[in-house]
């Protein structure tokens, strides 16, 4: 497989012709090559998508709901295909692979009816002879930057409102997995969409980031990735005063109260920590356990976690997958070790499973405090640390003593705590008694160094769309 940069409607090998290698994560295989493009080409880029703005902008909105709707249905067609490329690509189970192809179509087909309720507003004229209304227009030519852990679902995600709203795009893959984002760009290609419209470059970031966020005709950049990666795009957007969305890294909380039902609350970690061999940014990272239920919870969890299928995603009956790559094998590794250190205790997992591919055994830790890494940190692996806390009041506190604000979780089946819950975790994003809230038609974002933004949502479309005021004297 070879990855090719496409613009204006058709793929190119790069000005230079440099590549780069991927890798299967299940069994550090070679599986294909992506064009590292330059600045050169990226200046052709986005050239086509600038010329392909003045018309795209102009099109009629049930036309681009048209083009939507199509594009839901190839990927639909085509799921199995994707979902396999996905798992060799990024390690994810086949099953977990679909769910999110799926979930990334949905993107699709829900800005297509989204984009008909992009309304302006017509404002009360403070005297008869003026009037006044507001319109939504597309922002402009839009770069979406995208990580590697979802890398189907968080290219669909920003480029379906951006399509919708009337915006072209440049997507920029992360080094990883950019087979999936050329696949999708395939199915793309085969709907004929107007040149210019989908735009796609691979390579090396330190060459073309900074110069694809400066360029002044790149008017919004939407990123998904880390916060500090999330910091350098923003200095360098100041320079044109680039509109931007940030979703970055988080830090969740994952409560679970003494009268919470144990059961589910077990079923609910497992979803929500050990989906993605835990590589998710809404992923628990600290679980806090009420005291008087803390034993019990510990041993059903030990006793699911060790009940987990480790394998290639391709296997059917595998659960978890590998590790990204060597890097993040080492920060798992690297956040166990100083945990130990600090006085915590393995009690399920712990080490690299041996033989091919970046696999980690899904480990349990327990005595985890606020000084150690994994509660500091994301850890971005299959790894659940475990606390425990007396009052509801030292659960919030312990809960927001953190700079990221993306996501939390409250197990309760008493109201009352669950409605304090919700008035006092500072999150973007909070599941009570739910495990994996994020769903299409809701605004996923987060607070502080979380990021800055909404994807989903009616507000996902308003990422893409300027408002103008309009006066009229008579
Ligand atoms: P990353 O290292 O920040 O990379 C994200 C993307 O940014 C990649 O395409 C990367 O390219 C590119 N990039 C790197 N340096 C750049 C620069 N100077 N200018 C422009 N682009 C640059 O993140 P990742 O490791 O791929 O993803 C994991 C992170 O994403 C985690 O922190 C996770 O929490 C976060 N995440 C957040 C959400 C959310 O909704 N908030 C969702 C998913 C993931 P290269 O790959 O080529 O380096």
């Amino acid at each position: 497989m070879e990855a090719q940069l496409y613009y204006g409607g058709s793929w190119h090998p790069g000005v230079h012709g440099r590549q780069f290698a991927i890798e299967d994560p299940a069994t550090n295989e070679l599986i294909g090559h992506a064009v590292s493009a330059d600045v050169n080409d990226l200046s052709l880029i986005i050239a086509a998508a600038s010329l392909a703005f003045k018309e795209w902008s102009r099109t009629e909105v049930q036309e681009r709901a048209h083009i939507l709707q199509a594009i839901y249905r190839t990927i639909m067609e085509h799921q199995e295909e994707l979902a396999r490329l996905l798992t060799r690509e990024e390690g994810k189970s086949l099953s977990e692979s679909r769910s999110e192809i799926a979930y990334g179509a949905r993107f699709f087909e829900f800005y297509a009816a989204q984009i008909f309720q992009a309304y302006g507003k017509t404002l009360s004229p403070p005297v008869n002879s003026r009037a006044g209304w507001t319109t939504k227009v597309p922002i402009g030519v839009a770069a979406l930057i995208t990580p590697w852990n979802y890398p189907f679902a968080m290219i669909c995600r920003k480029m379906a409102p951006a399509l919708a709203a009337g915006c072209t795009i440049i997507v920029k893959p992360a080094e990883q997995t950019p087979l999936i984002a050329w696949q999708f760009f395939s199915l793309l290609h085969a709907l004929s969409l107007p040149p210019g419209v989908v735009n796609l470059i691979t390579g090396d970031p330190e060459v073309i980031g900074p110069a694809l966020v400066r360029d002044e005709r790149v008017r919004k950049v939407s990123f998904t990735g880390s916060t500090a990666v999330g910091r350098r795009i923003m200095h360098n957007a100041a320079d044109n005063i680039t509109a931007l969305s940030l979703e970055l890294g988080g830090n969740a909380p994952f409560i679970v109260f003494d009268d919470a039902d144990i059961e589910d609350a077990v079923r609910g970690i497992m979803a929500c920590k050990f989906r993605n061999a835990g590589q998710i940014c809404v992923a628990a990272n600290r679980i806090y356990v009420q005291r008087p239920i803390a034993a019990k919870l510990t041993r059903q969890l030990v006793s699911a976690v060790t009940a987990l299928r480790v394998g290639n995603g391709l296997e059917p009956d595998t659960q978890v997958g590998p590790l990204i790559n060597q890097e993040a094998l080492d920060k798992v590794s690297e956040h166990l070790h100083d945990a130990e250190e600090k006085g915590a205790q393995i009690v399920a997992g712990g080490s690299k499973r041996a033989g091919p591919g970046y696999f980690f055994w899904p480990t349990i830790v327990t005595q985890v405090n606020e000084m150690m890494k994994l509660a500091r940190e994301e850890t971005f692996g299959p790894v659940a640390p475990l606390s425990i806390f007396d009052s509801e009041e030292d659960a919030f506190q312990a809960a927001n003593d953190t700079p990221y604000g993306l996501s939390a979780y409250v197990y309760t089946r008493n109201l009352g705590r669950a409605m304090r819950s919700s008035q006092s975790l500072e999150f973007g994003l909070i599941g009570i008694n739910d495990p994996v809230p994020s769903r299409v038609e809701a605004p996923i974002g987060g607070w502080k160094a979380s990021g800055l933004g909404r994807e989903g949502g009616a507000e996902g479309l308003d990422e893409f769309l300027e408002t103008k005021y309009v006066s009229v004297r008579f």
